[in-house]
C-alpha cells in the first residue's frame, strides 16, 4: 500500500483496528496529523554499553546475544515471569519481564538484541528489570525503541507507548511530503531546519543536537502562527471603527478632586494612557495589569466618566456576582452627583440607582440607550441584553473569563462601531509573558501600590500555633479589625465546598470564637444571602467571615486586615496571592496566616515563596520557575496555552525572532496575499483552537 498524507489512520496497516480508535481519541484522524503528534519528552537510550559497565541503580542500554529466555511463575507472588540471558563479549546479564509470556515466541535464543531499562541489583545479581527490547537492525538510524533518544508520547489507556512508536516509525517516511510552510528567507535568516527534517527529528531524533534544531524548529512555528495571528488581529481591528469619546478635562478634574484620596503617578498615566486610547476613532484593546489592590477600578471609573459624558454606554463585566455587586455599590457612590444611570445586571440580582418598574425594564433601558452604566456578570452577553450605543467595555479580572466570553460583548453598534475593550487582571503576568500571550492588546501597568499601605506580615502556621494566632486575632478584632477565614474545597463530593466551610463555621462559631459574631459565604447562598452577609461585614456587625474561595478576586473591604488561609498547601501560588490581596487595603497593618499541616517540602517552600514575595510580579516569576509557564495562572485561561505544544513561554529567543519575523512579513504583505501556505496555516490553527 502507498501511504499518503491524507491517508486516515484507520487504513494504515500498522495501526489496525484496535489501535485506530485510540488514536482518534487524541485527535489524530490521517497520517499527518500522526505525524504533527508530537513526544512530550524523551528518553536518552543512545549510549550502547558493554554489559560489564552495567551498574546497579542506574539505567542503560547493552548489546547482547539471548543464550536462554524462558517463562516461569514467580515463587512468591505466582506472578507470570519471562526470564532471558543476555551476553556480550564481556559478561551475561539477566532481564525479567512480568505478565508477557508471547515474549519467547517473538525472541529466541542467539538473537542479537538491545534491551534498554532500569538495571537493579537482586540479590548480589544484576538484573534488567522490565527493559526495552528490540532485535538489533542493520542500521542503527532504524532502532525504535532501543539505542536511541526515544520519543514519549502522552497516551491513552488503550495504546502503549511501543504501539505507538512502532506506528510511527511506519509512517515517519511521509514526512519528507509536508509542505514547508514558512517562507524559505525565514527559514535562511533563521538557521532553521526544514518542516519534513525537523519532524523526522521530532520523533526519532539522530542525537542531541539534532533533536534540539528540531524542537527549535517547531517551537518558532508554533510561536510564529500565534503571533501572526495576534498581528492580523490587531490590524484587522485598525481597520474598524469606534465611537470618538472626546476627553471632558474639566470634568474628569472634578471627579479626581472629588475622592478622598489623590491618585498614584501610575493611576495618572494608566487612565490618560486609557483616555487618549479613547479620543482615537479606532476600538482601543488595552489590558490594564496592576497588582491586587493597586486601584484598578478607579482608572476605569475615569474611562466611564469620559464615556458618559459623551453620551455613550458603557459595560462593565465581572466574574462573579458577588463582585458585580460590589462594584455597583461603590461605582454608585464614587459617581454620586454625577448625572449616571447606572444598573446592576447578574442572573438573580437587577437594580439600578434610578426608579424602575420591574426587571424588565432594565433590558429595555440598555436597548433604548438610557442606562449608561451596566455592571454585571455573565449575564451582560445574553441575547436580551441589546445596548443601543456601547462605546465602551470594561472586563474585570480578565483572566477569569474565556476568550469567548470576551469576544461576546464587542458587538457591533448600528452606527458600525465596535466598542473601547479594556481588560484589566490583578494576576500580574510578567511583561514579556503578557506581550506574547496578550500579543493583540495594548498593555498598560499600574506599578505601585496606594502611599501608606503596609506589607501584609505573612506566615505560615503549623498546627501547634494555631492557638497563638487565635489569641493574637481576638485581640485585633477588640481593638477594631476584622477577619477572613478562606476554607479550600476539600472534599471532591462538595464541589463548592459548602460542607467544609460550614464545618469550620461551626468550629469557630461554637469553639472557638463563641462571643464573635461570624458570618458564613459560599457559592450555594441565594443572592440576597450572600448579599446580607456581604453588608454585614461591611458594616462591622460581623467580625469574621468565612468563606471558600468565591471571594478570591476583587472584594474590596479595608477594615479587614487579617485573613487566615485554612489548607494553604492547597492553593497556587498566584491564588493565595489574590487571597493575600484581600487585605493590607488600608493604613492599619494586616496580617495573612497560612494554616497547614502539610510536611511536604516541596509545599512549604512555595508557601515560604508567598511569605517573603509580596510583591505580585516578583511572585509571579518565582511561580514561573515552579511550575512552567503552561501553569501560570491566567496564562492557562488565555486560550493560547492549547496552542503552543512544544514552545514555553519562556523561549524568549524564539519567542523575539518569530516575532520580528512576523512583523517583517506583515509590514510587506499585510493581507499575506503572497503567502498562501501561511494563510492556510492559519486557518487550520483557528479551527482546532479551543476558543472555549
Ligand atoms: P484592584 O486593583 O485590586 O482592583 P481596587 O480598585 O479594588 O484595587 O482598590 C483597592 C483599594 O484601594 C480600594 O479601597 C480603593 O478605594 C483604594 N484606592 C485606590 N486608589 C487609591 C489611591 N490612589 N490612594 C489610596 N487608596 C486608593
Ligand atoms: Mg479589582
Amino acid at each position: 500500500m502507498i501511504l499518503s498524507l491524507k491517508h486516515k489512520i484507520e487504513n494504515i496497516t500498522a495501526v489496525g483496528k484496535r489501535i485506530a480508535p485510540a488514536l482518534k481519541k487524541l485527535g489524530v484522524l490521517t497520517a499527518e496529523e500522526l505525524l504533527n503528534y508530537f513526544p512530550f519528552r524523551y528518553e536518552d537510550w543512545s549510549q550502547v554499553k558493554k554489559i560489564e559497565e552495567v551498574e546497579a541503580g542506574t539505567t542503560a542500554t547493552v548489546k547482547g546475544q539471548i543464550e536462554i529466555i524462558q517463562n516461569k511463575r514467580s515463587q512468591w507472588k505466582k506472578r507470570l515471569v519471562t526470564e532471558a540471558i543476555v551476553s556480550d563479549e564481556t559478561e551475561s546479564i539477566k532481564a525479567i519481564w512480568f505478565h508477557q509470556p508471547y515474549l519467547t515466541k517473538n525472541l529466541r535464543p542467539g538473537d542479537q538484541l538491545f534491551l534498554s531499562g532500569k538495571v537493579e541489583d537482586k540479590i548480589g545479581e544484576l538484573q534488567f528489570v522490565h527493559p526495552n527490547y528490540e532485535k538489533v537492525s542493520r542500521y542503527k538510524q532504524e532502532m525504535t525503541h532501543t539505542a536511541r533518544i526515544v520519543p514519549i508520547y502522552s497516551l491513552t489507556k488503550s495504546v502503549t507507548e511501543k504501539q505507538l512508536r512502532y506506528v510511527m516509525s511506519q509512517v515517519i517516511g511521509l514526512a519528507t511530503y509536508l509542505k514547508d510552510w514558512l517562507p524559505e528567507s525565514v527559514i535562511k535568516k533563521n538557521n532553521l531546519l526544514p518542516l519534513s527534517q525537523a519532524v523526522r527529528q521530532i520523533h526519532f531524533p539522530n542525537d542531541q543536537q539534532n533533536l534540539n534544531r528540531a524542537l527549535e524548529r517547531i517551537k518558532f512555528d508554533e510561536l510564529f502562527t500565534v503571533q501572526m495571528r495576534s498581528g492580523l488581529a490587531k490590524r484587522a481591528l485598525q481597520q474598524t471603527l469606534a465611537q470618538k469619546i472626546e476627553f471632558k478635562e474639566k470634568e474628569t478634574k472634578k471627579f479626581v478632586a472629588s475622592l478622598p484620596y489623590s491618585l498614584t503617578k501610575a493611576q495618572k498615566i494608566t487612565g490618560w494612557e486609557i483616555i487618549k486610547d479613547l479620543g482615537r476613532n479606532k476600538p482601543m484593546n488595552r489590558l490594564l495589569e496592576g497588582d491586587v489592590g493597586s486601584g484598578k477600578t478607579i482608572v476605569a471609573c475615569l474611562a466611564i466618566l469620559n464615556t458618559v459624558l459623551n453620551h455613550e454606554q458603557c459595560a462593565y463585566m465581572a466574574p462573579t456576582e458577588i463582585l458585580a455587586r460590589q462594584h455597583y455599590e461603590n461605582i454608585t457612590k464614587l459617581f454620586a452627583g454625577w448625572p449616571i444611570k447606572i444598573a446592576l445586571l447578574t442572573g438573580a440580582d437587577k437594580r439600578a440607582n434610578i426608579a424602575i418598574k420591574d426587571d424588565k425594564e432594565i433590558y429595555k433601558l440598555i436597548t433604548a440607550g438610557k442606562l449608561d452604566l451596566v455592571i454585571g456578570t455573565h449575564a451582560l452577553i445574553q441575547a436580551k441584553v441589546n445596548f443601543d450605543k456601547l462605546a465602551l467595555v470594561i472586563i474585570d479580572e480578565q483572566h477569569r473569563f474565556g476568550v469567548g466570553q470576551r469576544k461576546a460583548l464587542k458587538q457591533k453598534n448600528n452606527d458600525g462601531t465596535i466598542p473601547h475593550l479594556l481588560s484589566m487582571t490583578a494576576t500580574p503576568i510578567p511583561r514579556s509573558l503578557a506581550l506574547t500571550a496578550y500579543g493583540d492588546l495594548d498593555l498598560s501597568v499600574i506599578n505601585e501600590m496606594p502611599p501608606g499601605r503596609k506589607e501584609i506580615k505573612t506566615e505560615i502556621v503549623p498546627p501547634e500555633r494555631r492557638p497563638e494566632k487565635y489569641k493574637f486575632v481576638l485581640e485585633q478584632i477588640k481593638a477594631g479589625r476584622q477577619a477572613f477565614v478562606i476554607c479550600p474545597l476539600i472534599d471532591p463530593s462538595d464541589k463548592l465546598g459548602v460542607k467544609a466551610v460550614k464545618e469550620e463555621y461551626e468550629k469557630l462559631d461554637k469553639k472557638i470564637f463563641p462571643d464573635l459574631p461570624i458570618g458564613l459565604m459560599h457559592g450555594k447562598l441565594k443572592p440576597q444571602e450572600k448579599e446580607k452577609v456581604m453588608r454585614d461585614f461591611l458594616e462591622t456587625k460581623t467580625k469574621i467571615m468565612v468563606s471558600t474561595p468565591v471571594i478570591e478576586v476583587g472584594i474590596d473591604v479595608p477594615n479587614s486586615t487579617m485573613i487566615l488561609i485554612e489548607s494553604a498547601e492547597r492553593f497556587g501560588l498566584a491564588q493565595l496571592h489574590q487571597f493575600r490581596g484581600r487585605v493590607g487595603r488600608s493604613q492599619e497593618q494586616s496580617y495573612c496566616f497560612l494554616f497547614t499541616e502539610s510536611n511536604n517540602v516541596e509545599a512549604i517552600r512555595r508557601l515560604q515563596t508567598l511569605a517573603q514575595c509580596k510583591n505580585g510580579f516578583e511572585l509571579a516569576e518565582r511561580d514561573l520557575e515552579f511550575r512552567g509557564p503552561g501553569e501560570v495562572y491566567g496564562i492557562r485561561q488565555s486560550g493560547y496555552n492549547d496552542q503552543l505544544k512544544v514552545a514555553k513561554l519562556t523561549d524568549y529567543i524564539i519567542i523575539k525572532k518569530s516575532k520580528t519575523a512576523v512583523e517583517e512579513i506583515l509590514a510587506q504583505d499585510e493581507k499575506l496575499n503572497q503567502y498562501p501556505l501561511i494563510r492556510e496555516r492559519l486557518k487550520k490553527f483557528e479551527l482546532e483552537v479551543h476558543w472555549e
